[in-house]
């Protein structure tokens, strides 16, 4: 479906929880956050019945998501049902790695194509510091699972001044070692950690300016990413820019929250329950339609807007 601003929307990036067994430091409150009760979430033939109705408005590609997707009971059989859905073409998910040992073999057989990593450091300390709760081990594991799987694999590193800027390097040898590509995420200020985010804020261009890398043509013109080469590495080295420069002319996805809520756009609190139409058998189609057309034409973030929503609670 065209939105009101000309773009195509073929992406549905669907969160399925907002707990995680991690506490990032910009992510999640040191001391968690309040469980939702089980009639709040969507449940999964709920999620199922919102990704089904999307796929007839034209989207193709679905991305799972949290808090950590991982942990949502019954997320294997939820995939399998989505694959099953006659429009849909590419189905990834974007996880902390650390349940991947185990699930990465019944994700693939389940219709799974491809997973994002989060790993933000190399160093076994510093991983435990960010993370809180967090082994770098098992998500090494897991990495390694997922690539024997034949997964697709990329990294979502978030760079944080004073934290990761002194690792860059060896992050981005991570395209040699694992033909995989590594993508750096300028940090934002949403939810509750909004002043850790701009005290450790700092822009990719500041990588640019420190490693020497060649620009690559994407494959996508809708990709958030813009991609290069480190010397010869098979994979590429991503930047998402999206508070130094926004790529808003380009967004093709909608966001679906665990607790039912859509959002047009990652950086505006606006928010159109879809549960309470679901449970009460409104026209869903419709009122889709109408939030793909509220999507707005570009985000407002630097013009002090406040984010209320953590990033475990929208699904980044
Ligand atoms: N738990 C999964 C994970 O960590 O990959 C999926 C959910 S997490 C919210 C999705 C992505 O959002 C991760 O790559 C994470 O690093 C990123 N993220 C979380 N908070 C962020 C922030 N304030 N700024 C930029 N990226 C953020
Ligand atoms: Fe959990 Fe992902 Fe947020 Fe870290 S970034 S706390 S792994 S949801």
């Amino acid at each position: 479906m065209i939105d009101n601003h000309g773009r195509k929307i073929n992406y549905l990036r669907v969160s399925v929880t907002d707990l995680c067994q991690f506490r990032c430091t910009y992510c999640i409150p040191e001391c968690g956050i309040k469980q939702l009760d089980h009639r709040e979430l969507l449940s999964l033939e709920e999620i199922y019945t919102v990704i089904r109705e999307f796929t007839m408005l034209g989207v193709d590609k679905v991305r799972f998501t949290g808090g950590e997707p991982l942990v949502r009971k019954g997320i294997l059989g939820l995939i399998e049902s989505v694959s099953r859905l006659e429009k849909i073409k590419d189905i990834a998910m974007t996880t902390n790695g650390a349940l991947l040992e185990k699930m990465a073999k019944p994700l693939k057989n389940n219709g799974l194509q491809r997973v994002n990593i989060s790993l933000d450091t190399l160093n076994e300390k510093k991983f435990r510091e960010i993370t809180r709760t967090g082994e770098l081990s098992d998500v090494i594991k897991g990495i390694e699972a997922a690539k024997k799987e034949g997964l697709g694999v990329k990294f979502n590193v978030v760079l944080m001044k004073d934290f990761n800027d002194d690792e860059i390097e060896d992050l981005i040898e991570l395209t040699n070692i694992y033909d995989a590509d590594v993508r750096f995420i300028e940090l934002m200020p949403i939810g509750e950690n909004q002043g850790y985010a701009k005290a450790h804020f700092m822009s990719c261009e500041d990588i640019l300016k420190k490693v020497d890398l060649k620009p690559v043509v994407s494959d996508d013109p809708h990709a958030p990413t813009k991609y290069y080469r480190y010397g010869n590495a098979v994979g590429r080295v991503g930047f998402i820019t999206a508070i130094s420069s926004h790529f808003c002319g380009d967004c093709n996805r909608m966001r679906l929250t665990s607790d039912g809520k859509l959002k047009p756009c990652l950086h505006s609190n606006k928010e159109i329950d879809l549960r309470n139409a679901i449970r009460s058998s409104e026209d869903l189609g419709e009122i889709i339609k109408s939030a793909i057309q509220s999507k707005p034409e570009k985000h407002y973030l630097l013009e002090n807007q406040i984010i209320d929503r953590g990033m475990s609670r929208i699904g980044g």
